[in-house]
């Protein structure tokens, strides 16, 4: 029989209050997380199969991670909703997460239905909000051209132009964190490949990363670039997934984990100020140069 949250809340509220002194200290971290709350309020629109603490730990565990990259402007919202077929957003501009939990699609080739696999979702979208936060404090470029696409007003072709090249940055960043709260490089290709929204699997294997081979997946990239213009972005910096990871594998701390996240945003954004002003933003160029770039931060993760 599943025992109600409250009540498990309370006894481990009960047990961390009497557990003898050094066995405390070493649950410390526990027991603060049962008086804490995350940085976003969370609201449930539908009765989820999970509970709102479980969507609430992972709020607070992301916040945990990114808390150097913030804080979050006030009033950042994340709801669990149950419009069907939408996925998950995060909404530029309007301070909004929705997102919708994880069912049956693709149950008819795996069996498999596990509310669980929303929750790298989950911090895949709230990464978003810290990711912009931090962008637009260390770009003044990404600070113009990300507050241009909030104004209800501009030419659409150049605004779409903008959001792309922004958004490959976001989803390389909102796709890592996930890999490393849940220790998981597949974790938002097995998240996504239940979900009934999924883009194309031919797209979301590029999302994992802990395989890439150019060899075998270049042409196939470069295939879809010219096929599928909703997905680029996601995938468009697939070959530096591969290198970074080997880095994030050699990390074990969590401050070395935050500290390596900060370097990450930070030399996204004095890439993109770069490029944004006079470089050029060519599959290529991108990759090799970001590589380089961290190659060249690599010995310093965890420097301050
Ligand atoms: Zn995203």
């Amino acid at each position: 029989m599943a025992v109600p949250s409250k009540i498990l809340s309370t006894l481990s509220t009960i047990l961390c209050l009497f557990t003898a002194l050094p066995a405390a200290l070493a649950q410390a971290p526990l027991c603060e997380r049962l008086f804490v709350t995350p940085s976003a309020q969370f609201k449930s629109d539908i009765k989820g199969r999970l509970s709102p603490q479980v969507y609430e730990d992972v709020l607070f565990r992301v916040d945990q991670l990114l808390e150097s990259l913030g804080p979050l402007p006030k009033g950042y919202q994340v709801t669990l909703k149950n419009h069907y077929g939408q996925g998950a957003k995060h909404i530029f501009g309007s301070r909004q997460i929705e997102f919708t939990e994880i069912h049956t699609t693709y149950q008819k080739f795996t069996g498999r239905e596990d509310p669980h696999l929303t929750l790298p979702i989950l911090a895949h979208e709230y990464s978003h909000a810290y990711f912009e936060t931090a962008m637009r404090k260390l770009s003044p470029l990404w600070e113009k051209n990300s507050s241009f696409l909030d104004m209800p007003f501009g030419d659409p072709q150049l605004k779409k132009d903008i959001a792309t090249k922004i958004s490959v940055y976001h989803e390389f960043f909102a796709d890592l964190v996930p890999a490393i709260l849940f220790n998981n490089p597949r974790a938002m290709v097995e998240a996504l490949q239940f979900h009934e929204s999924s883009p194309p699997l031919q797209t979301i294997k590029f999302r994992d990363w802990s395989v890439y081979d150019p060899s075998r997946d270049l042409a196939h990239l470069k295939e879809i670039f010219q096929t599928q213009n909703s997905d680029i972005s996601y995938i468009y910096l697939t070959p530096l997934r591969r290198s970074l990871w080997n880095e994030v594998s050699k990390l074990h701390s969590h401050d070395d984990l935050k500290g390596f996240l900060q370097k990450v945003v930070e030399t996204f954004a004095h890439d993109y100020q770069q490029r944004a002003d006079s470089g050029s933003f060519s599959f290529t160029r991108m990759n090799t140069e970001l590589e380089q770039a961290f190659q060249r931060k690599a010995l310093h993760w965890t420097d301050n």
